[in-house]
């Protein structure tokens, strides 16, 4: 059967990971999923876009009052973006904790942001904050189709099953 999956939901947790203008542009996109491949999370979706002024206003929609908006729009236009999807259990929360501290100058050591920025203004990556704010973005960066439901043939390595 092509598309059975034997993951249970609690391991099919996915979140959207978008390397922007700036992390693209210094030739950090290996480097990003490298660190999710290692952790063990499952790449479901992947592409390159020039992100529309629309998917950035939608993305970006709860900040469209703070003063930092138009240049964090300018910013994420500025260049192409790698928009991808990662699958595993707590993909969120974990990473949010690979990506590090929004202002890079509080990021630790270890994560993204504190392995390769300075400002908030170049933060290099984004990674959805909450499950259903996740389901949301995939829904905007991606068509369903473009995701792709592979079986891990690794699955009791990875987790207690
Ligand atoms: N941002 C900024 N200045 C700020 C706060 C945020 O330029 O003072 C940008 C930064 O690129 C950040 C993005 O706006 O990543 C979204 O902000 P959010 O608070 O959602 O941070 P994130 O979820 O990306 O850590
Ligand atoms: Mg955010």
């Amino acid at each position: 059967c092509l598309h059975y999956s034997s993951a249970a939901p609690e391991f099919r947790e996915r979140t959207l990971i978008a390397v922007k203008p700036d992390g693209v542009q210094r030739r950090l996109v290996g480097e990003i999923i490298g660190r999710f491949e290692r952790r063990g999370f499952k790449l479901v979706g992947i592409k390159i876009l020039q992100a529309s002024e629309g998917i950035l206003a939608n993305h970006y929609h709860d900040l469209q009052r703070k003063p930092f908006y138009p240049a964090l729009i300018r910013y994420m236009a500025s260049g192409p973006v790698v928009a991808m999807v990662w699958e595993g259990h707590n993909v969120v929360k974990s990473s949010r904790l690979m990506v590090g501290e929004t202002d890079s100058s509080q990021a630790k050591p270890g994560t993204v942001r504190g392995d390769f920025s300075i400002h908030i203004s170049r933060n290099i990556i984004h990674a959805s904050d909450s499950v259903e704010v996740a389901e949301k973005e995939i829904g905007l960066w991606f068509h369903g189709a473009e995701l792709i439901d592979w079986e891990t043939k690794d699955h009791t390595d990875l987790y207690n099953v």
